[in-house]
């Protein structure tokens, strides 16, 4: 059965079963964060979730839910990102 690893901030590594996470993801960014309640000391967690994390719990069958962040992508916005793609150094930005 997959399990997944991942930390709590209390007490360290933990692992858990697909069913015990939830995912909420981001519109838009496809970007999010998961939640889970820690087996150990029993303490809720939220942590947050790349796009990689993302799908990987995607994969693993993790509950989602998409949730609106409320905000509007602005002109600025777009052309930082703009920006942010004809730079050379884009790569190291997104994985720093
Ligand atoms: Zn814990």
């Amino acid at each position: 059965m997959t399990t997944i690893r991942t930390t709590c901030s209390l007490c360290g590594e933990v692992e858990l079963l697909p069913s015990e996470l939830n995912l909420e993801l981001t519109a838009l960014s496809g970007s999010g964060a998961y939640l889970f309640s820690c087996p150990t000391c029993g303490d809720s967690q939220r942590r947050p979730a790349t796009h990689r994390v993302v799908s990987i719990l995607l994969a693993t069958g993790v509950a989602y839910e998409v949730v609106d962040d409320g905000g509007r992508i602005t002109e600025s916005e777009i052309a930082e990102f703009a920006e942010a793609l004809d730079s050379t150094d884009w790569m190291e930005q997104l994985s720093s």
